[in-house]
């Protein structure tokens, strides 16, 4: 098969830095990336599940080989920070006798309550399993790109529609399963709809085909006319996808009498120390399970209505948020300067200072993205984007952090920026009308214009 920008990857290419230096690698516990404090490690578990004693374990883990602090990414994935070169081994050596398994090669995220939520449309554990059986061979391609990555997502109360996926399976409601590439539930690219063999079958041929084009190749490479030629029915299958509600943090009722609580950790961080306590009260109140899920949140199931509610009042006290609408969510921060060595800024100090400063710009319309420099690690998505850069800022209105800033703020100069704009949108806001919409209607040069004034 071709594809679009399509060139030979070397050897000497492959080998010229180890993998977790790799711009554009997942930092693995194979092959953790270097940051500003320390190693970092990313892993996701089988199913994106673990009981709340593997959660502890892991807890103190990062607590003793690390600098203690875990995080969840918006993918809903663990980050251990803070490691050293000595330390990453006893950390997986303690993952291990957890009874935590990593999988090998592409991540494969099913929606977070998989076989626990009685409305989903289609078995997700038995689709992952089949194709860790049937495509082993595939999946554990070298030459597979190290961020590929593939969505399961069988409905139900929370689906995956809003992920962005190289290659997403979506169980419909008539038990078949609609394969779909490059985007999310509503712009992936229809392929093939029929049974769980199909989709497998579908799957791997998707992936033959990336890994044959060699290491950067990702599915927006494969060009449409080779799309149509595997997959001629492939069009037909358009209006079977749809946007449906993501993950949300709060008290949620799965079957009578069971309850699931989605917490948040404030922009994703947390201590070890405030996870493990928060752990051991959940094993009090009889919780059985976690489920990490996109958004940077995680559920704890199995709870009775009374031991939900209790639990949620003790996470605050341990710096978790069930509240979906609090401002701190509509803030997508990275780990920033002082914890990672390309930040030019401290995300997490500039994001307290939106809270109390900006208000407006966190009323839910618009998700404020805090990256320390260009690479977005936190947000790789069009955002009201503040970007690190040598010296100051560049302010990108509806972009991503490596876009062409619209206007660049220096550095001792933010504070005042941000709250020229919080003014300028409570300016001219019209009665009903979003921060988002207002911002889109007054356009960049006019809103550049305003920064720059003094
Ligand atoms: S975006 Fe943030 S976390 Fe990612 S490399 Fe830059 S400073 Fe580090």
């Amino acid at each position: 098969m071709g594809f679009a920008g399509e060139r030979q990857i070397n050897t000497e290419e492959r080998t010229a830095a180890p993998s977790g230096l790799r711009r554009g690698a997942c930092p693995t516990l194979a092959a953790p990336m270097v940051t500003g404090d320390g190693l970092l490690a990313r892993l996701r578990p089988a199913g994106g599940a673990l009981s709340l004693a593997q959660f502890k374990a892991l807890a103190a883990s990062a607590a003793a080989n690390g600098n203690g602090l875990l995080e969840i990414t918006a993918r809903g994935n663990l980050q251990i920070r803070g490691l050293l070169t000595e330390s990453v081994e006893k950390l997986a050596a303690d993952i291990d006798a957890a009874g935590i398994i990593v999988p090998a090669g592409p991540a494969i995220e099913l929606s977070p309550l998989h076989g626990i939520d009685p409305s989903v449309a289609g078995n997700a554990t038995a689709l992952e399993a089949k194709l860790r059986d049937e495509l082993s061979a595939t999946l554990s391609s070298p030459r597979l790109a190290p961020k590929l990555s593939i969505v399961v997502d069988s409905g139900g109360r929370f689906s995956l529609s809003g992920l962005a996926a190289d290659i997403r399976a979506v169980a419909m409601d008539d038990g078949r399963w609609l394969v779909a590439i490059d985007g999310d539930g509503m712009t992936a690219q229809p392929v093939s709809v029929g049974s769980a063999n199909d989709a497998v079958r579908a799957i791997g041929q998707l992936l033959e085909t990336l890994a044959e084009a060699g290491l950067h190749a990702r599915a927006r490479d494969i060009r449409t006319a080779v799309l149509q030629e595997a997959f001629p029915a492939g069009a037909a299958h358009f209006a079977a996808l749809t946007r449906a509600e993501m993950p949300q943090p709060g008290i949620h009722e799965l079957a009578v009498g069971s309850f699931t609580l989605g917490l948040r950790p404030r922009f994703g961080q947390m201590q070890a120390a405030d996870l493990s306590a928060l752990l051991q009260e959940a094993e009090r109140l009889g919780g059985a399970e976690i489920r990490l899920a996109p958004g940077r949140l995680f559920f704890i199931t199995g709870l009775e209505p009374e031991n939900a509610k209790k639990l949620r009042a003790a996470s605050t006290r341990h710096g978790f948020s069930s509240d979906p609408s609090e401002a701190s969510a509509k803030i997508a921060a990275c780990a920033g300067a002082g914890a990672c060595a390309s930040g030019f800024y401290e995300t997490r100090a500039l994001a307290q200072d939106l809270l109390q400063r900006a208000e407006i710009l966190l009323e839910g319309s618009l998700t404020v993205h805090l990256s320390g420099c260009t690479k977005g690690c936190a947000h790789p998505w069009p955002a009201l984007t503040l970007t690190g850069v040598p010296g100051g800022y560049g302010i990108v209105l509806n972009g991503r952090a490596n876009d062409r800033p619209d206007v660049t703020i220096a550095g001792g100069e933010i504070n005042l920026a941000i709250e020229k704009l919080a003014r300028l949108i409570g300016k001219n806001k019209s009665a009903g009308e979003s921060a988002a919409a207002c911002l889109a209607r007054l356009g960049a040069p006019a809103i550049a214009a305003a920064l720059r004034q003094e």
